[in-house]
């Protein structure tokens, strides 16, 4: 599904969770299937992962690097999770939303309330729960990425991190991977038919009741 209107500005979908609730897998589904949704490749100082791709999930560069992005005002938003750095590169989002595409942030709620700033009206931000606290750490453990001691890090930082779900426009619970893609469909549907967001409507109301 294309929905691209060039004369419509894109939207800027945040979404956020506790690392384990399932964001990755909704993140790629739902760019499978919408094809106008491009994800925003962040640049980060973590170490790569194993099996990750630099340039596709993340940006992986120095903390000099970093600091030039920052000072250049080349990143749109920056934080730091977990002891990282992380950031939005803020070209590749202007030039998608500007062509009528929409970009897909899987950024923290540091990021999100950064955003509500600069962008407010081109973004739509969702927080994404998990079912129950036991169901967020079987899924770290599954996951088999990170040490214990980062898991732990990680199982301490999704309470801090769930603190914030007020700060959102919408909330989720993921207990079925294609429900909750569903709802985030319907959301990006339903934003997009916002009066505000349609440019060409004047110009179609007029034409409708001159015709
Ligand atoms: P991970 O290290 O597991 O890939 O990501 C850790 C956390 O950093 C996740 O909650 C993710 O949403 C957040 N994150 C990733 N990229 C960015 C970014 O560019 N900006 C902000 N603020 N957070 C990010």
């Amino acid at each position: 599904m294309d929905g691209r209107n060039k004369d419509n500005r894109g939207l800027i979908l945040i979404l956020s969770s506790p690392s384990g609730a399932g964001k990755t897998t909704l993140s790629r589904l739902l760019l499978q299937r919408h094809t106008q949704l491009s994800l925003s490749i962040s640049a980060t100082t973590r170490p790569q992962r194993p099996g990750e791709v630099d340039g596709k999930d993340y940006h992986f560069v120095t903390k000099d690097a970093f600091a030039t992005m920052i000072h250049n005002q080349a990143l749109m938003e920056y934080a730091t999770v977990f002891g990282n750095q992380y950031g939005t590169p803020r070209a590749p989002v202007e030039a998608v939303l500007a062509a009528g595409g929409d970009m897909l942030f899987d950024i923290d709620w540091q990021g999100a309330q950064q955003i509500k700033l600069s962008a407010r009206k081109d973004m739509v931000s969702v927080f994404i729960l998990p079912p129950s606290m036991e169901e967020l750490g079987r899924r770290l453990i599954a996951r088999q990425t990170d040490d214990l001691d980062v898991i732990q890090k990680r199982m301490d930082g999704a309470r801090q991190e769930i603190s914030h779900w007020a700060e959102y426009d919408y909330v989720i619970v993921n207990q079925d991977i294609h429900q909750s893609l569903d709802q985030i469909s319907a959301i990006m549907t339903a934003e997009k038919l916002r009066r505000s967001r349609q440019a060409n409507l004047p110009d179609f109301i007029r034409g409708l009741l001159e015709g």
